[in-house]
C-alpha cells in the first residue's frame, strides 16, 4: 500500500466545510442539548472539531464498533464500546469518520433507537455512496467521495495515518 502525497481532501477544504456542516446540524437541533455519540476511533479528530463549531450544548459520549480488518469489510459489526448514560429521551448524534457499506451505522443507530432515544441522526465526514449495501443515508454528510480507501484526519490503516492533518487516498 502507498500513500497518495497529494490530499484527496486538503486540510484547508476540511477546516472550511465545517462552520457550514455545524450550521446544518445546529439549526436541526433547534436548541435542544445532544448527546454526541462519536465512533472509535476513525471520528475521534473530526468530532473534536465539529463539536466545537457547534452552536447548542453537547454532551460527548463515544462507541466502538467493529466491522473492518485492514481494507475488506467484514460484513459483520460488533458494537465493543457502548456509552454509559442512559439514552432514553435524549436527542443523539451518531458522528461517523466514514460512510461505506453502512452495516457499522445501522448497527449503531438500531442500537441506540432501541434505547429510547428521543431521535437520532447521523452525521458522517465522508460519505462512499457507491459502495452502500444497506438503506441507510447520513442526515449531515462532510464530504461524498468516490470508491477509494482513504486514511488521514482520523482514518487509519492498520492503526497507522490517523494524525494526517489532510485525508489521502492508499493505493495498492
Ligand atoms: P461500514 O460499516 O459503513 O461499511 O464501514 C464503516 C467503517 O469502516 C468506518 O467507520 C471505517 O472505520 C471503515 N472504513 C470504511 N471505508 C474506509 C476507508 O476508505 N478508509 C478507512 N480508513 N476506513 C474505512
Ligand atoms: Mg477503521
Amino acid at each position: 500500500m502507498r500513500l497518495n502525497p497529494n490530499p484527496l481532501i486538503s486540510a484547508g477544504q476540511l477546516q472550511a466545510r465545517l462552520p457550514a456542516l455545524a450550521e446544518e446540524i445546529s439549526r436541526g437541533a433547534a436548541g435542544t442539548p445532544l448527546v454526541v455519540l462519536v465512533v472509535l476511533k476513525g471520528a475521534v479528530i473530526f468530532a473534536s472539531d465539529l463539536v466545537r463549531a457547534l452552536r447548542v450544548e453537547t454532551e460527548l459520549e463515544f462507541a466502538r464498533a467493529r466491522s473492518y480488518r485492514g481494507c475488506e469489510s467484514q460484513g459483520l459489526v460488533e458494537l465493543t464500546v457502548l456509552p454509559e448514560t442512559p439514552l432514553r429521551g435524549r436527542h443523539v448524534l451518531i458522528v461517523e469518520d466514514i460512510l461505506d457499506t453502512g452495516r457499522t451505522s445501522v448497527a449503531l443507530t438500531d442500537w441506540v433507537r432501541g434505547q429510547g432515544a428521543a431521535s437520532v441522526r447521523l452525521c458522517a465526514l465522508l460519505d462512499k455512496p457507491s459502495r452502500r449495501a444497506t438503506a441507510i443515508a447520513a442526515d449531515y454528510t462532510g464530504f461524498v467521495i468516490d470508491d477509494h480507501f482513504v486514511v488521514g484526519y482520523g482514518l487509519d490503516y492498520d492503526e497507522g495515518y490517523r494524525h494526517l492533518p489532510a485525508i489521502h487516498v492508499l493505493e495498492p
